[in-house]
């Protein structure tokens, strides 16, 4: 019998310490406390590992990890608990953005705290119904040596715990991300919202209400450095490793039930259910090979089309393993195919929607200009 393993790029040691990480302490520590808090003991293990520090060049204090390293981290954080990838990730991103945008004094400042895990940031960039960053409502302006920062963000992933949050609004002449202390006045975080998955790590609106920041240092790369290319350019490749972790890890556990149950069916039932073993194995495989191929060199797919493409199949797969494990899949104490289950509906949304993605892939096919362009998120 073939037992998914999960890809076999997590070699090195870090790399591997996380796999050992996701895989033995994520279960213990969902069992013990659930999806109710910002789960800080295991973001400081995480920091301890480096996995923090994985985006952030060795210099910088970082632990400058390989992509196929990184994607190993949104492959197990996935497979273990989707919301905890998801403020994993933000903060990877966060981090390459400072890498690329930041001032050299920004990047001296910001990048060895935050490879540490000692200050964990969120991302404050989207805004319901604003399809481009140059349409965003949130404006910073300068008023001598004093910004002003307005406006409204819909859901900012760990709005409630993040050291510092990257707020992107529109100056007059440049879309701006401005460096945001919560504890000073002028931010407002909005009560929890109200979901079905992603529990766990806070997800809320924040408005900012006339917050005062130096217009010279704390704006990402200094006041008018335009990030409007690199929202537009926004890359989904970490949310296929998501997928495909979340998919192993219900393929896992329908096989080990069907495996203890299969020889107390009626032989027609047999011949159904292998069947659907056979049906979610093979979409696996091929969402494993997707994954592959999009991490290797000269990859025939894009990263749109394998985000699209694994989370559509994610949705699948959840179904299927649903099914065969029954009643016991949806309700027995170890199992936690309901929350991947919860949580695989979020992958269709976050990084970008998934139809805005196809549309993004149809303009590019048909050598269209770009109409209504991808919103990316953390
Ligand atoms: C769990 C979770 C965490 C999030 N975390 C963050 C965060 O940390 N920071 C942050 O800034 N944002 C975050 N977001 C917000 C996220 O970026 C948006 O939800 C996402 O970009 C979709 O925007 P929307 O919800 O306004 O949907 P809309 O833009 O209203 O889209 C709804 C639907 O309209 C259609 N549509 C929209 N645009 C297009 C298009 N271009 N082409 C074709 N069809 C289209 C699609 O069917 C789409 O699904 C988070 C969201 C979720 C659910």
């Amino acid at each position: 019998m073939r037992t998914p393993s999960g890809p076999d790029d997590i070699g090195r040691s870090g790399p591997a310490q996380v796999r050992a990480f996701a895989r033995t302490e994520i279960g213990p520590y969902l069992a013990e406390h659930g999806e109710a808090d910002y789960p800080r003991p295991l973001v400081r293990r995480l920091a301890q590992l480096g996995a923090l520090g994985a985006t952030v060049p060795v210099e910088y204090g970082g632990s400058g990890w390989a992509r196929a390293d990184v994607a190993g981290i949104g492959y197990e954080l996935g497979r273990g608990w989707q919301p905890l990838a998801g403020l994993v990730g933000t903060h990877l991103k966060l981090c390459r953005q400072v890498r690329r945008h930041g001032t050299p004094e920004q990047r001296r400042t910001w990048l060895a705290p935050m490879a540490r895990g000692e200050t964990v940031f969120a991302r404050a960039y989207h805004e319901q119904g604003v399809g481009h960053p140059s349409r965003l409502r949130s404006s910073a302006t300068r008023h001598g040596g004093t910004g002003v920062l307005h406006g409204r963000k819909s859901w900012v992933t760990n709005a409630r715990d993040a050291d510092r949050i990257l707020a992107v609004a529109r100056s007059p002449h440049a879309v701006l991300g401005v460096f945001v202390d919560p504890a000073r006045p002028g931010v407002v975080i909005g009560p929890e919202l109200p979901r079905p998955g992603m529990l766990g790590v806070s997800l809320a609106e924040i408005a900012f209400t006339g917050y005062e920041f130096d217009p010279d240092e704390e704006v990402l790369g200094g006041w008018g450095h335009d990030l409007t290319e690199s929202l537009l350019a926004h890359d989904v490749t970490s949310y296929v490793s998501r997928a495909l972790g979340s998919a192993d890890a219900v393929h896992e556990q329908a096989l080990r039930f069907v495996r203890d149950s299969l020889d107390q069916r009626p032989a027609g039932v047999r011949g159904a259910v292998l069947l659907r073993v056979g049906e979610l194995a093979t979409r696996v495989a091929v969402m494993r090979s997707v994954r592959q191929s999009l991490l290797g060199p000269e990859p025939p797919v894009t990263p749109d089309e394998a985000k699209v493409f694994c989370t559509a199949h994610l949705q699948e797969a959840v179904r299927e393993a649903a099914l065969l494990c029954g009643g016991a899949g949806y309700a027995a104490p170890e199992t936690t195919l309901g929350r991947h289950y919860r949580d695989a509906l979020a992958l269709l949304i976050v990084g970008a929607p998934n139809d805005a993605l196809l549309q993004r892939i149809g303009e590019r096919e048909l050598g269209v200009e770009p109409g209504v362009t991808v919103k990316p998120d953390a």
